[in-house]
């Protein structure tokens, strides 16, 4: 019995683990193996990066109230459990943009600046309170 094929792209004969399951192809896998398939998909999203992220933002977009919070979960894990290299790269990118995202602040602090005044108002107001309940 055929437990290998030979993948059209890479020309090597591999068993058929090696192979993601496809209907319409030899013995039911596709025709070229994992590896091969997964560099072709990470050249198409090298070469045209917008793309997949308005696809990705599409995607996003149009959630269910179900997946929004398992979506939100799922990236609260992923921050929660790589904060110390999260943090350092966006130092990093800071440090090599510093000039355009100060520019950029700048920008929305003067396009916004009278919902920012008045957020920053509001937070006063609350610091400001008597503390009641945290007092315990
Ligand atoms: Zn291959």
């Amino acid at each position: 019995m055929t437990t290998t094929k030979t993948c059209t792209e890479c020309h090597v004969e591999k068993p058929f683990e090696d192979f993601y399951a496809h209907p319409a192809g030899k013995y039911g896998y596709a025709a070229r193996c994992k590896v091969c398939v997964s560099e072709a998909s990470k050249a198409k999203r090298r070469a045209d990066p917008e793309s997949y992220r308005s696809y990705n933002r599409f995607q996003r977009q149009h959630l269910t109230p179900e997946q929004r919070v398992k979506y939100r979960d799922t990236r609260r894990r992923y921050r929660a459990a790589n904060k110390d290299s999260i943090n350092a790269a966006n130092r990093w990118l800071y440090r090599l943009h510093r000039a355009k995202v100060l520019a950029d602040r700048k920008q929305r602090y003067q396009s916004h600046r009278i919902e920012i005044l008045a957020k920053r108002k509001a937070a006063r107001a609350v610091q400001s309170e008597p503390a009641k309940e945290v007092a315990r």
